[in-house]
């Protein structure tokens, strides 16, 4: 097939999200698979400003792109995503692009965002055209990418060279959707008949994640469960009625994860690899490491609690931060808790104050560090995710190649991904953590314990869902040929 993927984010060109990790590796596994894949972004200063490292490629090709009134000029350039020889066609456009951030600066998006992204989606369309490039499907992503759809079916559709061209939509996160005054209807070049419930509006205002999930041919999402909670209202973030309307052609496919990056057996940055085998002494030997760098007691024998991530209400730290003071609390319990994170300002003063009082037991890290979250994946024994909602998760899965257990909310991708241990799933072998629905701090607590308790007083069923969740495959090949399916039923191809 011939594949078109059009994102506002790819790894390593640039990068906010999980969306840039999904858009560097797919095209990547679906040329392996044999397709032709050609991938679009803008052409941004983080980009530019690496034109080198990433032997970008002018390729003179001129774009004259209509934005509402006025005709744009643009630039092709090109390079290809690292370890594969997928083009990457960057749309460049200094006044829109050559900024120092991708949607935004001081956290204010910028005015012209409406004007940016349907430059650059026309941009798309356009090239397809100039370069011959004759796709069966092109694939978009969140809200950026949202008109293309639209201007497939409500524009380019006489054209034969677009005719019999599939679109799919992929949602990241729900919650940014891309939403503009009304007025910006005129930006896209659509006609207004377009402007309505049904279709482009959303509460008086021009909304491109919606009128990507009207016009693309199927929607998915990056987990199965996660699918079907935003088709609630209470995780619909008020499309759910256009996403119900939508049910028929809605699926999820959990993401991979990099496993060049993210494999303990070839991980440069723990102390000691390790691999399905030989866990026990590697793991020990990070415990070891990660107690040294956070000052915490060495000893071996006690549970140690890791969580990475950002410090934000939808990780659950309302859950997290009243059981984590409770453990800390109890003379008799001698669980060791590792964090690293930043985010919200006041989640920050809670963990440094926690930190003065429970030092030697609790060691907390405000900071991004790539390297200190290889060591506490590595390093401990449990992993914390009790996540208020969860569209993929991908530490969930770091820590199960790890062989870190985890102990999860049961929510989209960690619904999907982490089986809880029961005496079915311990029997039948599926068990690779623990997990439980209720968002309440009761909840995770009762569920730490069960964990604490099968690490304490039950190795041999410790040791099978460190087992379980080191054999399975958390790789991009996996996902890819789901997104194989699913590009084959659109194309029937
Ligand atoms: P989300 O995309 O919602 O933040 P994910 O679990 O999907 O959550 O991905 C988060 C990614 O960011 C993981 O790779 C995680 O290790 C990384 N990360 C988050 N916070 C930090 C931090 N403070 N230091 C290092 N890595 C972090």
């Amino acid at each position: 097939m011939k594949i078109i993927l059009a994102s506002s984010e790819v790894v390593p060109f640039a990068k906010t999200g999980g969306l840039a990790d999904v858009c560097g590796a797919l095209p990547r596994e679906l040329e392996n698979l044999g397709h032709e894949v050609n991938v679009f972004m803008p052409y941004y200063r983080c980009v530019k400003e690496k034109a080198d490292k990433f032997q970008i490629e002018d390729t003179r090709q001129k774009l004259e792109i209509p934005v509402g009134s006025l005709v744009e000029d643009g630039q092709l350039l090109r390079t290809t995503v690292p370890n594969s020889n997928v083009p990457v066609w960057l749309v460049g456009h200094d006044e829109y692009f050559n900024r120092d951030g991708l949607y935004g600066e001081n956290g204010q998006d910028y005015q012209d965002n409406c004007e940016r992204f349907t430059f650059f989606c026309r941009s798309v369309m356009e090239s397809i055209r100039i370069l011959d490039l004759q796709p069966d499907l092109i694939h978009v992503n969140d809200w950026q990418t949202g008109l293309i759809p639209a201007l497939l079916k409500c524009e380019y559709h006489q054209n034969p060279i677009y005719e019999n061209v599939a679109s799919l939509m992929t949602v990241h996160n729900l919650a940014y959707q891309g939403t503009f005054v009304a007025d910006k209807m005129a930006i896209t070049g659509l006609d207004w008949k377009h402007f309505n419930y049904e279709e482009m509006e959303f509460y008086g205002r021009l909304n491109l994640l919606k009128t990507g999930l009207v016009y693309a041919d199927a929607i998915n999402t990056v987990s199965p469960t996660y699918a079907k909670e935003i088709q609630s209202p209470a995780q619909g973030c008020g499309l759910e009625t256009v996403l119900q309307h939508r049910s028929a052609d809605v699926s999820g496919i959990i993401n991979g994860i990099d496993d060049t990056a993210w494999n303990p057996a070839v991980d440069e940055l723990i102390s000691q690899k390790f691999d399905r085998d030989s866990w026990p002494v590697g793991k020990a030997a990070c415990k070891a490491e990660v107690q040294k760098l956070g000052q915490l007691h060495q000893n071996p024998d006690v549970p140690m609690i890791g969580i990475v991530g950002r410090l934000a209400t939808q990780k659950g730290w309302s859950l997290i931060l009243p059981v984590m003071r409770r453990w800390l609390e109890d003379p008799n319990n001698h669980a060791q808790w590792v964090v690293l994170g930043t985010g919200d300002p006041d989640f920050h003063v809670v963990l440094s104050t926690l930190q003065q009082q429970f030092a030697g037991q609790l060691s907390v890290t405000l900071d991004f560090s790539n390297q200190l979250a290889h060591q506490i994946e590595a390093g401990s024994d449990i992993f914390v995710m009790p996540s208020e909602y969860e569209p993929c998760g991908l530490n969930q899965m770091y820590s199960m190649a790890y062989g870190t257990v985890p102990v999860v909310r049961s929510t989209g991708g960690l619904a999907d991904t982490v089986v809880d241990a029961s005496l079915e799933t311990l029997g039948n072998g599926t068990a690779n953590g623990f997990s439980f629905a209720d968002f309440s701090a009761d909840a995770l607590e009762h569920t730490l314990h069960r964990a604490a308790r099968m690490y304490y007083e039950d190795k041999e069923c410790w040791r099978q869902l460190v087992n379980q969740g080191m054999s399975q495959d958390w790789s991009w090949t996996a996902s890819a040929k789901a997104y194989e399916a699913l590009y084959g039923r659109l194309t029937k191809k």
